[in-house]
Order: C-alpha cells, then structure tokens, then sequence
C-alpha cells in the first residue's frame, strides 16, 4: 500500500516565520516595529504555557511582545478597559485575548471590543463577517495556516469536495469560508450530522476540528484524499493524539498532517504573520 504524504507543519512554520523576520526587519526600518499585545487574565496554566510559547516565537521574530495580566478575580470592565487602552495605543498592531477567559468574564462583549483593525485572531464579528462574504479579511489563525499547508504542498482547492468537521467559531466556520473563498465545494459537519462518515468519505480534502481522540480511521477517508488533523488531545499515557487514527488512515490517504508537528506549529507562525500584515496596514 502507498503511504500518504506526510504535510509537515513544522517546516511549512520554520518558512513562515522567516518570512516573518523579514518582514518585521523592513517594518521597523520603516520606522513601525510591528507590535503584538496578549491579554491573559487568571491562572489557566495551560493558557500561562501557551502565552509564554507566542511570546518567545514573536520574539525571535522580530516583533514587540507584550503580555497583560489580569487576576482571576478581575471583572468584564477591567478586561474591556485594559482591551480599550491597547486599542488607543498606536505601537500595539495586533491585540490576542487569551482563551478562555475566567467564567465571570463575558468573552463575546470582550472579543467585540478589540478593534477590528488590532483583531490579530480574526475573531471579531467584523471579520468574521468579511471572510464570509468572501472579502479581504485578517482571518483566524488556525484556519489561516492550514491554508498555507495545502498551498505549499500543491493542493488546488479549486472545484473539490471539501468537508469540515467541527463548526466552532476559531476553527471549522472560518475553515469552511477560506475553502469556499478558494473555489472548494464546502459541507460543514458538526455534532447533529446525521451520516457523519458518509460525508467524510466523499471527501477529496477532510478537516476535522472536533476533539475527540482518534475518531476518524480508515473507513472515513475516500483513498487518496488530503486529511487534516486538527484536534489536540491528551490521552491517559499523557502523549498527544489528533482526531484521526494516523496509522489507520495513512494507508489510504493521499495527504496526512500527523499530531504533533502538524497543524499545531501553523498557529502560532500565523499569529505572527498577521501581526505583520496588520502593521503593514498600519492598524
Ligand atoms: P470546539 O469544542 O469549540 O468545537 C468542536 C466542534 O466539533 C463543534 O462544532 C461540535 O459541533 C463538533 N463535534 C463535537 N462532537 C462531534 C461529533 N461526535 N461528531 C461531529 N462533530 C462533533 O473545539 P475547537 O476549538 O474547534 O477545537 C477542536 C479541536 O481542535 C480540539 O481538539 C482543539 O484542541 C483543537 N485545536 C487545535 C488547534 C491547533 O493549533 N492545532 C487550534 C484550535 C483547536
């Protein structure tokens, strides 16, 4: 049996983020450092990990970090107030609230608040709005990047059938919309799907985005098709399994990303690569 091609998202990210550096070099000799703010409010210690990896990577790139820490304890007005000054603050390009924030807080009224022009996540309704319209939109990291992988290894988007499991509002819509933008026919699945796995084997190119240890295997994946594992999760044993039975499906995929060195290292380059574009813009 032929192996699928193994997308390595590691390599595709190393490439982003030289692009990155040079970019930020030309930016600051231009006189704007690209600038990245994180907030981070209470003591998620996965979020803590999480923060501390975007702010080493932004700064072997070239990019200005700076971290804002909330207590746990503090209120939706004090998150919005600290989102309010980054957003008056003309070094700050791009602004990321870290998830999820403290129960108490109310994560839409705070994502609504970053300026669009500082949404360096693409999760505002505004930009939300803009990629589902099919217009020129800062769009959400993930997705962003697993575009970057399929363009690099050759996937044409253009006329296949797409399918995209999951539709939370970080990953599968905005996933769905960028594969209709490049001209994929787009079914996006979700929890109420009924047939679920006769959707995902009519696939030429399977996103799953659900969460869920190793739920596709082999029987899901019409042969030759390009998968994309995007789920992240930790078994008993404490190692890192995707959505989709790797060993199974790799016999008869075209195209596989593994977990880990997959879609993973693609977020945070694009994190950065957006940075950029949005001081590009000069937001
Ligand atoms: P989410 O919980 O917000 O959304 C999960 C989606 O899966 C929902 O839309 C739900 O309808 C759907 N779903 C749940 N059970 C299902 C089932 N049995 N069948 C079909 N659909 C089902 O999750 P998310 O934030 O989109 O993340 C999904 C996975 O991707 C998680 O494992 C997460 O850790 C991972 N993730 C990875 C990265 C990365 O950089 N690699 C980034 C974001 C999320």
């Amino acid at each position: 049996m032929p192996e699928a091609v193994r997308m390595d998202g590691k390599e595709v990210a190393r490439r982003v983020r030289a692009e990155v550096a040079d970019r930020a070099q030309a930016l600051s000799q231009a006189g704007a450092a690209p600038g990245l703010s994180v907030v981070l409010v209470g003591d998620d210690p996965a979020s803590h990990v999480y923060v501390g990896r975007k702010e080493k990577a932004a700064l072997k790139a070239g990019i200005r970090g700076a971290t804002h820490r909330l207590p746990e304890s503090a209120t939706t007005e004090e998150v919005l107030a600290l989102v309010q000054s980054l957003n008056d603050d003309p070094a700050v390009h791009g602004i990321l609230v870290q998830l999820p924030l403290p129960r108490a807080v109310d994560t839409d009224l705070v994502l609504d608040a970053v300026h669009p022009s500082k949404d360096v996540d693409g999760f505002h309704p505004a930009n939300a709005g803009l990629l589902a319209s099919g217009l020129d939109a800062i769009a959400p990291c993930t997705p962003s990047g697993i575009m970057r992988i399929l363009e690099e290894y050759g996937v044409d988007c253009n006329g296949k059938d797409a399918v995209v499991i999951g539709r939370s509002r970080i990953v599968g819509r905005p996933m769905a919309a960028l594969l209709t933008n490049a001209n994929a026919t787009v079914t996006l699945c979700h929890s109420r799907t009924h047939d679920l796995q006769g959707h995902a084997r009519r696939a030429d190119i399977l996103i799953v985005a659900v969460g869920r240890p190793e739920m596709v295997t082999a029987d899901w994946v019409k042969p030759g098709a390009v998968v994309i594992d995007v789920g992240i999760n930790r078994t008993d044993e404490g190692t890192l399994v995707g959505d989709v039975d790797y060993a199974s499906v790799e016999p008869i995929a075209g195209h596989l990303t593994p977990v880990p060195g997959g879609v993973g290292p693609m977020t945070i380059a694009t994190l950065l690569s957006n940075t950029c574009l949005l001081a590009e813009r000069g937001g």
